[in-house]
């Protein structure tokens, strides 16, 4: 067996086994419930810990490939889904928009990514899909993830993407 799918196959299992509680640590944490997200990407875990009673939710999803991130500069590293989930969370910060809707455009955007046949993505491709996404969900997250990543320099950037919102309503 491929070597790289064998250890997913090893951390998987691991992971289903014996997710550690974040609370307190307890290593034999239970699981309560289990679904797939409405979009089927994703399965979800509600789990609880028998030690200090917390619950707390896991996900597992599909990876199609490794993505390597390739900066404006040429410099690569490993695609972080974590961080892309962090950086948009700060773009819906005190918007309307769930835990659950940040994990599903998270997956889009990444099975969008692993999709394009590509291993190495530049971060200019990252930010468009993002923005692509972003732009269905939350109009204002969407403006707030576009000032960062366009960097408002010139003006008229702002009023581009206030042009596309208002073409769309
Ligand atoms: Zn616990």
């Amino acid at each position: 067996m491929d070597t790289a799918l064998r250890r997913y196959d090893i951390i998987k299992k691991y992971r289903d086994k014996k997710m550690k509680c974040p609370f307190c640590g307890h290593l034999d944490t239970q699981v309560k419930d289990s679904r797939p997200s409405d979009d089927g990407l994703t399965i979800r875990r509600r789990r609880f810990c028998p030690e200090c009673n917390s619950r707390f939710t896991t996900f597992e999803r599909v990876q199609l490939r490794e993505l390597t991130v390739v900066k404006k500069n040429g410099e690569r590293r490993m695609f972080d889904r974590d961080k892309l989930a962090h950086s948009i969370g700060i773009a819906i910060r005190k918007r309307p928009v769930s835990a659950e809707q940040l994990e599903q455009l998270v997956t889009r955007i990444t099975q969008k990514l692993e999709s394009l046949g590509e291993n190495e993505i530049p971060t200019s491709l990252i930010g468009k899909t993002v923005m692509d996404e972003l732009k269905k969900v939350d109009s204002v997250a969407y403006i707030r993830f576009a000032s960062v990543y366009r960097d408002f320099r010139e003006a008229n950037d702002f009023e581009d993407i206030v042009g596309e919102l208002d073409s769309k309503t």
